[in-house]
């Protein structure tokens, strides 16, 4: 379970583990700050956390609430394993009003903001879609077909919301039969922000958590800003790279990170609801925000809204930072975004309005 563990005062080292994640914040020579850099599985994912200018008790300290906090939180809020959220989803569906369940009511009313700020593009109450997609398995069949088009209208005959979901004093109820939460686009997100709260909480105040190359970041790293690496959505490597200080998330959606061909045509399992199907004009969006969750669902639903939207869309959700890389290749960006990003490749830029 745990990846390789350091503490150490400054040099670099770990460079595979970097590689893997696209984190280049722990590249720099430093010999100043004191750094713990630890990589473990959890949360479904590998997880890169780097915490600089702290001793080692309390560098192990953080370090395990941190990974209790992911160990709680991916068993109570995984999509398809017997949990809380099964439990809700359950109930969901029946109508009947039901208690409260305080480990998921927090995530449910932040995406119901987040849903209705995205016109319903980020909608995690469409689990049911996205399970007759075959995307709610550790090991799918990699020859089981796609849904038919017959499923898919099915399910379009009554599509839930969020707003499906009603909260009234100590109970909820749901009010549509196909309300399934999956919170597959925004609970990693949602989850860094619980572990960087937690971090603060026990004095942390510089640090990076990175998971699979989705990060949040508070401080700095030593001297300079933390530097970190946005993935090439069809090479190995890294296509952009920026600096963050402060208290900033990066977040991707990718059409790689999860698909299946079938009869030599490609789906993904990033689903847009308005039609039920992978939305096919994107290749990946990067958003930058303060917080993961935001972030997250963001670029969840600008990659849905695509090249003709993403912009309203980015606008509404409050966000700042957004590259969009189209089917093309081309690159979509504000130009706020553009002066942070320092390119690897040269690719044709389609520059937006100011944000
Ligand atoms: P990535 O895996 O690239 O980080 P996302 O953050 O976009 O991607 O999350 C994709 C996951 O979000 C899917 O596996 C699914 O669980 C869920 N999902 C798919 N479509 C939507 C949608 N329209 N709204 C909310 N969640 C979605
Ligand atoms: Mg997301």
């Amino acid at each position: 379970m745990t990846g390789k563990r350091y503490f150490r005062f400054g040099l670099c080292s770990g460079l595979l583990v970097l590689a893997l994640l696209l984190s280049l914040s722990g590249c720099e020579r430093q010999p100043t700050a004191r750094e713990f850099n630890e990589t473990v599985y959890t949360f479904g994912t590998l997880v890169n956390v780097t915490l600089v200018g702290v001793d080692e008790a309390q560098a192990q300290t953080a370090y395990t609430a941190m990974l209790d906090d992911f160990t709680y939180m991916h068993q109570t809020w995984h999509a398809w394993q017997p949990n809380a959220l099964a439990r809700i989803n359950g109930l969901l569906k029946t109508g009947v009003p039901f208690s409260l369940a305080p480990s998921i009511l927090p995530l449910i009313t932040q995406a119901q903001t987040l849903s209705a700020q995205s016109e319903g593009l980020f909608n995690p109450a469409i689990g049911q879609l996205i399970n007759l997609w075959g995307f709610q398995t550790d090991s799918r069949d990699e020859h089981a077909p796609p849904p038919t088009p017959d499923e898919i209208a099915q399910w379009l005959r009554q599509p839930p919301s969020m707003d499906d979901i009603v909260i009234d004093g100590l109970n909820m109820r749901g009010l549509n039969p196909q309300l399934q939460l999956d919170f597959g686009g925004f609970a990693k997100g949602y989850a860094v922000d619980v572990a960087i709260n937690h971090l603060r909480e026990l004095g942390v105040e510089n640090a990076i958590i990175n998971a699979g190359g989705d990060l949040r970041a508070i401080g700095r790293h030593g001297q300079r800003p933390w530097r970190v690496g946005i993935r090439h959505p069809r090479k190995e490597g890294v296509f952009a790279s920026l600096e963050i200080e402060g208290d900033e998330s990066v977040f991707t959606s990718g059409d790689y990170e999860r698909f299946f061909e079938y009869e030599g045509r490609r789906y993904h399992h990033i689903i847009d609801p308005r039609n039920g199907y992978p939305a096919d004009q994107v290749r990946s969006v990067t958003v930058i925000h303060p917080d993961g969750a935001t972030a997250d669902a963001a670029a969840t639903a600008l990659f849905i809204a695509g090249p003709k939207d993403w912009h309203r869309i980015a606008k509404r959700m409050g966000i700042k930072y957004v590259m969009l890389i189209d089917k093309g290749g081309r690159v979509h960006m504000n130009p706020a975004m553009q002066q942070r990003l320092q390119f690897k490749y040269t690719p044709e830029v389609l520059l937006s309005e100011e944000l």
